[in-house]
Parts: structure tokens; sequence; C-alpha cells
């Protein structure tokens, strides 16, 4: 056992085994969750984000930066939820190359493709609308919800773009097709219905 490690919790010990030992004792998932994003040991965190509940993967794994560990996600997880949020935090252009063209998910292949180009400069192509437009037009449409007090109880769901799977063209959410009696839209160009993945981050 190291020196400092008598100032440390018991999961940030240099020690594994123990390390191990203590995730078992811990119930609480914000504990889980501070553990998956800030352990140094990849086993220690693999367990903690195991052991956290299902619904609360997603949303840590946005706060996990990682790189190994996100890697780890994207070609181990069953979950494809979490595998498309690890794709979205990877940087690694290498990485996403080759998820882009050999992950076996359609979703996770299109969210790499859309992270190896600069979201920023993507445009609507039929009203050309442009991603920081839409963003910039989300972001004030919020801070004014928040000073009526109302941000919370109304649909927070903002604009964007989608990415269509099939012919690759991009259109805001407007320009897209609505499907009659379904959520789902679809590409104003090719008439694709849109997939999860096809919404650029
Ligand atoms: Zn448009
Ligand atoms: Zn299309």
């Amino acid at each position: 056992m190291g020196l400092f490690d008598l100032f440390k919790p018991a999961w940030q010990s240099s020690d594994r085994e123990k390390a191990m030992e203590a995730i078992k004792e811990i119930d609480d998932d914000e504990m889980l969750k501070k553990i998956v994003i800030k352990a140094s040991n990849q086993d220690v965190r693999k367990e903690a984000f195991q052991k956290m509940e299902e619904y609360l993967r997603e949303d840590t794994v946005k706060e996990i930066t990682d790189e190994v560990f996100l890697k780890e996600l994207v070609l181990t997880e069953e979950d494809y939820g979490i595998r498309i949020e690890a794709v979205r935090k990877i940087k690694d252009k290498t990485f996403l190359k080759e998820v882009a063209s050999n992950d076996t998910d359609e979703d996770v292949r299109l969210v790499a493709a859309i992270k190896l180009t600069n979201p920023q400069d993507f445009n609507c192509k039929k009203c050309g609308v442009s991603k920081a437009n839409l963003d910039k037009q989300n972001y004030e449409k919020e801070a004014r919800l928040k000073q009526m007090g109302t941000a919370g109880f109304i649909n927070m769901s903002g604009r964007g773009l989608l990415k269509c799977p099939k012919c690759g063209e991009i259109a805001c959410d407007k320009c897209a097709l609505d499907l009659p009696g379904r959520s789902e839209k679809s590409c104003p160009f090719c008439q694709e219905t849109y997939i999860w993945g096809s919404v650029i981050k």
C-alpha cells in the first residue's frame, strides 16, 4: 500500500483488489458516477459503471473524458445508446474512421461519420440554416424560458439538423418530411426514414 493511500477512499487505492472490493460496498449512484468519471484504474471504472442503474449510464458517458474507456465502451457495450454517446465524445480520428466504416450498427456508423466533419459547418441543404444558427436559437429560447421560470415544464427539445443515412444530405427538422401518423421524419431528398443517429449534435 502506498503512503498516500492512507488519505484516500478505498476505491482510489493503488491496490486493485482493495479498490474492487470497495466498489462492492457502494450502492449510491452519484458515488458510482463519480468513480466512473474519476477512477484511474480501468477495471475499477468498469466495475462501477456496470454496477450503476442502467438508465443512468448513458448520462454518465456524457461526462467521461478518458478516451481509452470510451473506446472500450464502443467496442464492448451492448446498449447502443451508450455506444453512440461514447462515439460522440471520442476525438481520435483513426478510431472514428474505423467505426464509421466497420461498426455493425448503422446509427453508430453514422454518428462516427458526422463526428469526422465539423458539425458547426453543416447547413440544411433546403433552407440553408446552419447548425451554429440553430444552436444559437435553441440557446436563446432556453435562456428565455429560464427567465420566465418555465424551463423544464415546456418541451425543451430544440431545433436541429439531420443527416440522411442513405443519401448523406443534410436537412433541418422543419425541411424534413413528416410521416403521417408517426413521430419519425423522412429525408426530403430521397424519402429515406431517418434513424436515431441522424441527429447532428
Ligand atoms: Zn431547412
Ligand atoms: Zn436522403
